[in-house]
Parts: C-alpha cells; structure tokens; sequence
C-alpha cells in the first residue's frame, strides 16, 4: 500500500463521488486474470519507486497488470504530485486541491531512470488545472532531466489536455519527447458522464497539433471499452484519430475501481478485441493494442520497438 492509499481513505481520494449511489461491482469474467505481484524485480522496482519518494501511476489506478510490469521493470512515473483536478468517473487517482510542485521531482525522475537501467520510460501527470501553464513547464524539465541522466532511453508521455492551451501543447511537444500518448478514453457521447472536465474535440486537436510541430513524433492514444459504448462509434473514433494522424491506438476493457466510480456497462469478450484490433489495422494506424487488458502503457517498451519498425517499413515502401 502507498502512502497515498495509507492516509487517505476512499471517501478523502473521491469526496465528488460520495453522492453517487452504490454500484456493485459484479464477477470479473474468467479472461480478465492478472499475474499476482510476488517476484524479485517486483520488490526490486517497488524499492527504487518509493525510495525515490515517486508516485506511480501503476499504483494510483488500481492497474491489474502491475505484477506483470513491475516484475519486468516497468513503471509508469506519475509526475506533479498525487491529486488530480478533474474528477472523471472512470479515474482511481485522488481529486482535490494540489500540493505545490516539487522542483526536484524531475531530477528524482532522471534518477530513477538512471537507476532502473529502462530502455523505454512512460511518464504520467495528473491533470493541474489549477496551474497557468498546466504544469508545461515540469513536463519538460522532466523530459529533459530523463535525457540528462539516461540519454540512451526513450521516453513516452502521457499528459493531460492543458485546458486546450495551445502555447503549454507547444512548448512540451518541442522537447521533443519520442511518444506523445494522449487518451481520449472514450466515445463524445460518453463525454460529459465519463470525462465531464474534458473536450473530444479537444483532446484531438491536441494530438493533431503535436504531428503539426513535430511530425517524427510518434503520437498515440488509448480507448478504454465497457462504459456503453458501440463498435461503430468505436469506429467513429479511430477514422478521428486517423485524420488527426495519430499511430498507435491502444483500446482496453474499463474495470471500475470501487462501487462510486462509474459501472461497467459490460465485458468485451477476447475475440471482439480481435475484432476491433482488425478494424483498427484495417483504418491505417502504424499499430495496435487491443485485448481486455490493454492500458496506454502496457508493454509500451516492446510496443516501442515495434513502432519504430512498422514507421521505417512504411518509409521503405514509400521509398
Ligand atoms: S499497464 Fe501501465 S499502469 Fe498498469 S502496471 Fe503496467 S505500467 Fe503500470
């Protein structure tokens, strides 16, 4: 248990929430297993993570796959502190008033990274509508903190909309990070139930501005599926995210972490993942992750790689 999790009890993490009425939270289905976290790198990347006195995100949502990635080393830092201004309905993360940055945070990101020997590294932030530049500023200090004590790694990240402000997009997609991954969750119709502080049509225009100031970045974005969505509005999104040109699309079951968040509307079965995985492919992205537990940053180091190749396959083809 984190720290975050010992001094606050459910009710502190999401006061929003306390009006919603119960929803049970039903059986997980058989195909919905996750590895138990018990190995030795487990520990050992548990260790660097609080020794570091960093907050992942790995944590902080519950993530059933933490087992599976912390025993390969994977984690995913969630910079700028442990409380989120938004209070979306799907989130595990805390809502409520920030603590002030912490400048050293970046550097301690650096070191982790250092540390962990990563070859790939996804960072997270919660969202700070509460800063004039939402935290811009950090999310470059910190890439280039990571850049300075591990230059060899590559880094993903994953920030939040900056209220659509356009100078903060600008400014942390010229630091030039190797994946701007931004998830738009889910359909526009579920929007203002499921992500009432955010925008659709924002959220794209930010993925597109980033292909505008860097093509070579490599952008991505991640759909979670079981909040009442349909396939042809899931459809819908991606030719979105296609003409915003976006590459890699990530699309995972929604689980809901406790009786106040939203319920699951139902469980995609493994073989309409596949199937969703073959439209995806079918409308063009470079790649694609779609099975029940897909997140944004599952396997995101492999996924990496691959990214590279089907980008320098595509060239050659063209070439
Ligand atoms: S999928 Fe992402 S959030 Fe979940 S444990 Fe792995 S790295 Fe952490």
């Amino acid at each position: 248990m984190t720290y975050n999790q010992d001094l606050l009890i459910r009710e502190k993490r999401h006061p929003e929430k306390q009006k919603n009425p119960d929803r049970p939270m039903g059986k997980k289905p058989a195909w919905i297993r996750a590895k138990a976290p018990v190995g030795d790198t487990y520990k050992e990347t548990k260790s660097i993570v609080s020794d570091m006195k960093l907050t992942t995100v790995c944590e902080e949502a519950g993530c059933p796959n933490i087992g599976e990635c912390w025993e390969k080393k994977h984690a995913t830092f969630m910079i700028m502190g442990e409380i989120c201004t938004r209070a979306c309905s799907f989130c595990n993360v805390a809502t409520g008033k920030p603590d002030e940055l912490d400048k050293y945070e970046p550097l301690r990101v650096g070191v982790a990274v250092e540390k962990m020997g990563l070859d790939h590294v996804v960072i997270t932030a919660v969202d700070r509508d509460d800063l004039a530049d939402g935290g811009a500023r950090h999310w470059v200090k910190t890439i280039e903190a990571i850049r300075f004590k591990a230059p060899e790694t590559t880094v993903e990240i994953l920030p939040g909309d900056f209220k659509g402000d356009m100078a903060a997009i600008d400014e942390v997609a010229e630091a030039k990070p190797d994946v701007f991954n931004h998830n738009l969750e889910t359909v526009p119709r579920l929007y203002p139930t499921i992500r009432p502080g955010a925008r659709f049509f924002r959220s794209l225009r930010l993925l597109e501005r980033v292909k505008d100031i860097d093509p070579n970045i490599f952008t991505k974005s991640g759909l979670m599926v079981g909040l009442g969505e349909t396939k042809e509005e899931i459809g819908q999104v991606m030719d979105d995210l296609r003409a915003a040109k976006v590459d890699f699309i990530t699309i995972g079951q929604y689980l809901q972490p406790t009786p106040k968040h939203a319920p699951v509307d139902r469980f995609w079965t493994p073989e309409e993942f596949k199937s969703l995985e073959k439209m995806a492919r079918a409308k063009g992205f470079l790649m694609v992750s779609a099975t029940p537990l897909t997140r944004s940053s599952y396997h995101a180091g492999d996924d990496f790689k691959r990214l590279r190749e089907a980008r320098l396959k595509q060239l050659n083809k063209l070439g």
